[in-house]
């Protein structure tokens, strides 16, 4: 089935992941707020619309890349929104990071209109974007996984189906949660070792051999920050965002979880201040302002 592309956020992952569908061939037409982003997706070959209905009138599937579970309510939900102006028999994407009870309301908002939804987030860093390297944490039926493989496919090198509707926002919650705490335990080990008098190179090197390394020095850091590149990226202040929706889910499950607590102070102490828009890399710049390092 030819499928007519709805993709509303071209933000820092929106605009390389709709660019990719654009140029495998995917008929596309882009929507956000921001014209300047709107232009670029534009200028490869997309069709513009001018709002969220103009965006889903012609379209099959809409995939949504927005920030917060606001954002994706308003849009998916709202008076003016998909639901309202999308076809019965179509799909809707949502690769937003959003907390389960966000995916649950407008899964079922969708499934009553005949339409059908997979929660698609992403994993892995924009460059991986750029590069059509994403990874996808999919909830979906069956059906819905068979219509959206392609397209996620076309965007990413690892597609997993983590279950039914839901199960891809979930598993992403717990994704970040580990993402989020290993960059400020990775800012925190750098800046100790920086006082105490060990190279970069060193530390990278020798925490890259043992159970220590992980992405966030190895792969973020070294691309971001060390290298003075702080522009997001994954900002501060969606990664703020993440962890407390994590936070969240574990409180209603009662379940206590003190790492994660203290790593929610330190970003939140970081977001407060000058760091929100900067990339969470920059969590180790932050550290060390504080430590007048
Ligand atoms: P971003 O802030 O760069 O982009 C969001 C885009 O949505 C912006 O261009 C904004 O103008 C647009 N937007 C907001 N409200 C809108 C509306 N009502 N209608 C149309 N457009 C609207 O964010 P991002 O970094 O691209 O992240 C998007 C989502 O992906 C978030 O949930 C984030 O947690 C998740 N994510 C981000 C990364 C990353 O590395 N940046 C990685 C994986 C997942």
């Amino acid at each position: 089935m030819s499928e007519t592309i709805a993709f509303i956020g071209l933000g820092a992952m929106g605009l390389p992941m709709a660019s990719n569908l654009v140029r495998k061939n995917f008929s596309v037409i882009g929507f956000d707020l921001d014209q300047g982003k709107l232009d670029k997706l534009v200028a490869l070959g997309a069709r513009p619309a001018g709002d969220v209905t103009a965006a889903v009138r012609d379209a099959t599937v809409v995939i949504t890349m927005l920030p917060a579970p606001p954002q994706v309510r308003e849009v998916i939900l709202g008076g003016a929104g998909v639901l309202a102006g999308l076809r019965p028999g179509s799909l809707v994407i949502d690769m937003s990071t959003v907390d389960p009870q966000t995916t649950d309301t407008v899964a079922a908002a969708c499934l009553e209109k005949g339409i059908a939804f997979v929660d698609a987030p992403v994993g892995r860093l924009v460059s991986h974007a750029e590069r059509g390297e994403s990874l996808f944490m999919v909830g979906a039926s069956d059906a819905g996984f068979a219509r959206a493989e392609p397209m996620l496919n076309a965007m990413g090198t690892t597609v997993h189906r983590c279950g039914p509707e839901g199960a891809g926002t979930r598993m992403k919650i717990v994704n970040n949660y580990l993402a989020v705490i290993g960059a400020q335990l990775t800012a925190e080990a750098i800046l100790l070792g920086t006082k105490l008098g060990l190279p970069v190179d060193v530390m990278k090197a020798v925490s890259g051999g043992t159970t220590a390394t992980n992405g966030q020095f190895q792969i973020n850091f070294a691309t971001k920050v060390l290298k003075g590149d702080t522009a997001p990226g994954f900002t501060i202040d969606l990664a703020h965002k993440d962890l407390m929706l994590a936070l969240t889910a574990a409180a209603q499950q009662r379940l206590g979880l003190p790492v994660g607590l203290a790593a929610a102070g330190a970003l939140g102490a970081a977001r407060g201040g000058a760091y929100a828009q900067r990339d969470f890399s920059a969590l180790l710049d932050y550290a060390c302002d504080i430590a007048g390092v």
